[in-house]
């Protein structure tokens, strides 16, 4: 179902450019607004797991989407290949989670929820898993995780978009504010013009919450900066993600081996720090004691779009008609994504929802 008028998405991270391809798909006319280049931010930063870190210390609300995009990653990493050349690379791994405080609670939500989590044998697991460390007593494993790779997967929805006829991409192109006529919200400001729409949807990540300030409203998202560092090994190093203590380890296709990751709150600063890069090789190398002898390639960090609960923020605000919310992801916006944004076409164009909508309402949930 097509509506009248062009939408503005603010952000072009992975909520946006995938709210974007989706609303553009279902026949929307669409342009997006990026202050730097797209894809370039937390999106790209991130680990790229498909799954929480813990899932079974979520609420119900997180857990209906994060299901519903699982379903869904495999199928479009196949489509955004065959579109674009580029692949994302849906690398499905299963994940080991190693002496964890609360494996009763893990198992419990994973019969509650119908999902294949379940105890092996530690045994088992060193022989899946050789590299992994020593002195593990414990592990819970689900087969069916996959990983994608961040990069890849934004360069790809970015080229999607640019091969669409009712999509257009505006790089450098910072919002600055809105445009607020008889109570509606009627486009955006930047810093040289302003850009009339029918709607706009804010998916600009850590920096939503600065954006709504413009119009006197708190939204609690908040920049949280994660660092992660890279290895590159031989292509079978490491068969499964595994992860121990808050900290993972997460194989790509390639043998890069990508470990992550911290959590720190410093506002938007997104340098690197030799404190973390310690921290997280030492985190590494229990792990994976191999990793000792191999070099860092990589070290980097980005802001993630910290949120009570980790409960994105979907939908209208009712105060300020015309203007959308898609944001506020926090640790998990690549696994979100999916069904965030196809909640967000279905609440724009008045289709059947997939799942409730009330838990990600931002009516209520602003300061
Ligand atoms: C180290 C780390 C590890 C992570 N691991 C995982 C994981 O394994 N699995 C998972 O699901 N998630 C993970 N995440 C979280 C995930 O990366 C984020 O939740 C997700 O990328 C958020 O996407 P976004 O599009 O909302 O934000 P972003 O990707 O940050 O995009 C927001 C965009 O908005 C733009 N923008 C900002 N202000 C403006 C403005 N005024 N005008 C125009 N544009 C603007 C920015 O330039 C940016 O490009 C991780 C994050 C980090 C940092």
């Amino acid at each position: 179902m097509k509506s009248a008028g062009r939408i503005l998405v603010v952000g072009g991270g992975a909520l946006g450019m995938l709210s974007a391809l989706m609303l553009a798909t279902a026949g929307e006319s669409v342009a997006v607004l990026e202050a730097g280049e797209a894809g370039r931010e937390s999106s790209w930063a991130g680990g790229g797991i498909v799954s929480p870190l813990y899932p079974w210390r979520y609420s119900a609300a997180v857990t209906a989407l994060a299901h519903w995009s699982q379903d869904f990653y495999p199928g479009f990493g196949q489509r955004l290949l065959a579109q674009t050349g580029l692949d994302p690379e849906v690398h499905v791994t299963g994940l080991h989670w190693l002496d964890l405080d609360d494996e009763a609670e893990a198992l419990s939500w994973a019969e509650r929820e119908g999902r294949d989590l379940h105890s092996v044998d530690i045994a088992s697991v060193y022989r899946q898993v050789p590299v992994l460390g020593a002195g593990f007593a414990r592990a819970i494993h689900l087969p069916g995780v996959a990983n994608v790779r961040n990069p890849r997967l934004v360069k790809a929805l970015r080229a999607a978009l640019a091969a669409m006829p009712n999509v257009e991409i505006r790089e450098h192109c910072p919002v600055t504010g809105f445009i607020r006529e008889d109570g509606r919200i009627r486009g955006v400001t930047t810093g040289t013009e302003s850009i009339r729409a029918e709607r706009v949807v804010l998916a600009a990540g850590a920096w939503s919450g600065e954006l709504l300030k413009t119009l006197g409203l708190e939204l609690p998202v908040e920049p949280v900066k994660g660092q992660m560092i890279l290895y590159k090994c031989a292509e079978d190093f490491l068969p499964s993600m595994v992860l121990a203590k808050g900290r993972y380890a997460i194989p790509r296709r390639d043998g890069h081996i990508l470990v992550g990751s911290t959590l720190e709150y410093a506002g938007f600063d997104k340098t690197p720090t030799d404190t973390a890069l310690e921290s997280l090789k030492a985190s590494a190398e229990e792990l994976l004691p191999a990793l000792a002898g191999a070099q860092v390639v990589g070290h980097w960090a980005g802001l993630r779009p910290g949120s009570p609960e980790g409960i994105p923020f979907i939908g209208e605000l009712p105060s300020h008609p015309g203007l959308w919310l898609n944001c506020g992801h926090f640790r998990n916006g690549l696994v979100l994504a999916p069904a965030s944004c196809q909640l967000l076409v279905d609440l724009m164009q008045g289709g059947e929802l997939i799942i409730d909508p009330a838990p990600y309402a931002p009516g209520n949930r602003l300061g």
